[in-house]
């Protein structure tokens, strides 16, 4: 199935704004999920390399929560390629992965247990919960 891209650059700029935005919906879905299990966090922590969307200091453990299109979930219908300007988003994402990478391998170093929640993850309830209890069981 193709599709024109309807956004004009500007417009595609503007989403990826708020694409790259804190406090997305797939975010606010976590955390209302692992505040309801019992965990406190805090969010975009500054003082934590690549200001990560949630942090449970204590327990030494880290939640990013990715946009698929934005962070290039990998095999996932939702990061087509925009029509337009392939190669300025091309570089753009490598650079994006290419980050995201170094910031979990710092974090690892530094002791940090890390889980990455992708956006289309976070839709389904019942696997959520499960993928967070698996990260998180043994702590509650
Ligand atoms: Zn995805």
């Amino acid at each position: 199935m193709k599709r024109r891209d309807p956004l004009t650059d500007q417009e595609r700029s503007r989403q990826m704004a708020l694409v790259k935005s804190k406090n997305t919906r797939p975010e606010l879905a976590v955390r209302r999920m692992i505040w309801s299990m019992g965990f406190r966090y805090r969010l975009h922590a500054t003082n934590v390399i690549g200001r990560p969307d949630i942090v449970l200091k204590k327990h030494r453990r880290i939640i990013f929560v990715h946009g698929c299109f934005w962070h290039r979930h990998k095999g996932c219908s939702r990061t087509r390629m925009p029509k337009t300007r392939v190669r300025f988003w091309k570089q753009k994402f490598q650079l994006n992965i290419t980050r995201d990478k170094v910031v979990r391998k710092k974090l690892r170093q530094s002791g940090w247990k890390i889980l990455v929640i992708w956006e289309c993850m976070s839709e389904n309830a019942t696997n959520l919960n499960k993928t967070l209890r698996r990260f998180l069981g043994d702590l509650s």
